[in-house]
Parts: C-alpha cells; structure tokens; sequence
C-alpha cells in the first residue's frame, strides 16, 4: 500500500509509463468465453504494440466451463506479455477484477469485458486523459445493448449512483476503464463493487474522467448477467445510501439537536423557577426537555455504537474474495498473491 504517494503532485504519467519496467497492465474477467478469447488477444496486441511502451495482458479465468481455460493456455503459450489466473470456481466479475489488480504491476492498470464489446482500439484514447485525472472511465455512448431490459434500468441506476456518491458519471457500468497503480493499490473490492469503483475510490480523492468510447454487441457466447442484475444493482446503491456517511453523522447530528433542545428548555424552566419562584414540577414543557436531553444522548451513543459495528462489519469483509488455483504448468504467473487483503491467512 502507497497511500503516500497520493499526495504528490501530479506526475506525468507518459514518462511513467515509460520509465517503469512495466507500462501498462490490461486486466480482462473471463467467464465461458471461449470462442471470443483469441480475436480479443489479436486485437490487444494490435492495439497496444503501437503505443510502444511495454505492458502485460492478465486474463482471469473466473470458472469457466465451456474451454475457455485451454484456449487461454493456448495463448499464454505463444505470448510472452501474456500471464493467466484460473480461479478455483466462479467467483463473479468483480473478484477476478480484483485477482487480476493483485496481479498486475503496470503503471497504468486498465480493465475490459472479454466478449469484445468493449474494443481495445480505444485503449490508447484513454491513456490522455490519465495525464491529469487518476481515473478515465469508458461512456458507452452508443450502446450496443436492448433498451427497457439494459439501457434504461442503466440510465436509472447511473443517475443514483451519481447522485448518492457525488462522483457524476454517466456510464459506471461500462467495465472499459483506466487507473493509475495507486489507485488499483488502494482500492477495496467486494460485491459488485467493480461497477462504482469511481465512486469507491472517492475517499482517495481521485480525479475520475470519463470519455465516449466504442460499444459493439455481443456476437458470440451470452451475457452472463440476468434482468434482475438490475435489482442487485439498486439494492447497492441502498448499501452506499445508508453505510457510506458514518452513522454517528446521522444519529450524531439527531442527538445533538435533542440534546441542545432540551437543554435550552431545562434551563429556561430553571431561570424561571430561580428568579419568580414559579412551580414547574406539573408542567408538560418539563417532561419534554428531560425527554429531549435522554433520548438525545442515546441516539449520541447509538451513532457511536454504529460507528464501532460498521468498523467490524468492514473488518470482517477484509477477507479474500477469490483463491487461485495452482496449475502444474506454465498456467500459473509466478508471484501470483493466493487471495486478496488479508495478511498470510493460513490455508
Ligand atoms: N464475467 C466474469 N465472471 C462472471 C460474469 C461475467 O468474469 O461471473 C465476465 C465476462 O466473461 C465478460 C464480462 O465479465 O468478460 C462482462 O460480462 P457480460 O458481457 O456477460 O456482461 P454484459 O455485457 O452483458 O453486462
Ligand atoms: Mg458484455
């Protein structure tokens, strides 16, 4: 981890690139995509060879059943900037996303879909961008997908997501996206959390740009998502609504406001018991500002009990969200980290 370095001034990451033994790290989720991986890999090559920097192409294999695993072999073989991660199961886009980050090594980490939607042409167009900003996002602006199933329930979802988090983005779901190492270094992963990866990284205070790229439909192999993903999507968008502030801003502002209220009420009805002699005991106002003053300091400690179980419920996620599976040959990229996050936990 490298937080420090965050706060250094904008480096130029051209030189970056250059200077560093490893330019650029493309990572690439496959799930049964057999028959898209080998014009996928011609395509790379084609379109990252001409930046002439040098780079690698992580392939996690996360699963797959259909052959996908023999071809990326296949490749591995004949491709020297080719490395392969093969996932012990299928563990979801986002977790092999985070294999291929561990993995990764480049100065400039860049992610895609395997099926070819996303068009590698466009890798070198959002290389600019990352001079100035720490992430450069893909806009599918053109999107190659069914509208009231996909393209809508997208729409939605990006207006919320940019609402809630406060990262405007039009397009979080497009997976074509660019990051500068520390980011990818810095950046915690579960769920389906690769979609609001901007709005993840936010805390770092990054620069997220976001460009028009390429979208093409899916002409071999199926989406590997259904309709309802849609639900699952919104349903985090109700996680970042109530985890992402810390509670004890919410029940911390509340009480305090009870707190101040009531006090202000008690003191009151004391002045004026101090200085007419007045009798307060039956009156409703009193009832009230005690009321105020105790319901107050229980939400203070609420939020502080908030503050402390969403720490645990934080920890306790700090677990590796993928295992890699050893294979006896050359399919294994040495150095390959065993899980995610967690310091050396046994087994
Ligand atoms: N993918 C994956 N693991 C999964 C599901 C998908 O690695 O469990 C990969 C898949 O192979 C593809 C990318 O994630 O490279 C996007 O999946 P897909 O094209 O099915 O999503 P869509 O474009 O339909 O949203
Ligand atoms: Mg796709």
């Amino acid at each position: 981890m490298s937080l420090a370095k965050l706060t250094e001034p904008t480096r130029d990451i051209d030189e970056e690139m250059k200077e560093t033994s490893l330019g650029l790290s493309v990572v690439i989720p496959v799930y049964n995509e057999k028959d898209n991986l080998l014009p996928l890999h011609d395509q790379l090559i084609s379109a990252i060879e001409p930046i002439g920097i040098s780079y690698e192409i992580i392939y996690v294999n996360d699963g797959s059943t259909d052959g996908s695993e023999e071809v990326l072999q296949d490749i591995q073989a004949g491709s020297p900037v080719t490395a392969v991660l093969h996932l012990r199961r299928n563990f979801g886009q986002t977790a092999a996303m985070a294999a291929g980050f561990d993995r990764a090594g480049g100065e400039v980490v860049i992610t895609m879909d395997a099926d070819l939607q996303n068009d590698p042409a466009d890798i070198p167009r959002l290389l600019e961008p990352l001079k100035d900003h720490d992430i450069v996002s893909g806009w599918r602006k053109d999107r190659k997908d069914a509208f009231w199933t996909r393209r809508l329930p997208s729409r939605i979802a990006n207006w919320l997501i940019s609402w809630i988090t406060g990262v405007r983005l039009r397009d979080y779901g497009c997976t074509l996206k660019a990051y500068r190492r520390e980011v990818v270094e810095n950046l915690e992963l579960w769920g389906d959390h690769h979609r609001f990866a901007p709005a993840v990284a936010s805390w770092m205070g990054t620069r997220v740009s976001e460009i028009e790229v390429n979208h093409r439909p899916r002409v071999r192999g199926v989406s590997k998502y259904s309709t309802t993903r849609i639900f699952r999507v919104l349903m985090v968008v109700k996680f970042f609504l109530s985890y992402s502030a810390s509670p004890i801003r919410f029940f911390g502002g509340v009480g305090m406001i009870s707190v101040a209220a009531g006090m202000v009420i008690s003191l009151y009805l004391t002045i004026l018991k101090l200085s007419t002699g007045a009798d307060i005991g039956g009156r409703p106002l009193l009832v009230l500002g005690v009321l105020l003053i105790v319901v107050g300091l229980q939400l203070l400690l609420m939020g502080l009990l908030g503050e402390l179980v969403a720490r645990v419920y934080y920890g306790v996620m700090n677990k590796p969200i993928y295992v890699v599976r050893e294979l006896p040959k050359a399919g294994n990229p040495p150095g390959a980290p065993e899980g995610r996050s967690t310091p050396q936990r046994p087994g």
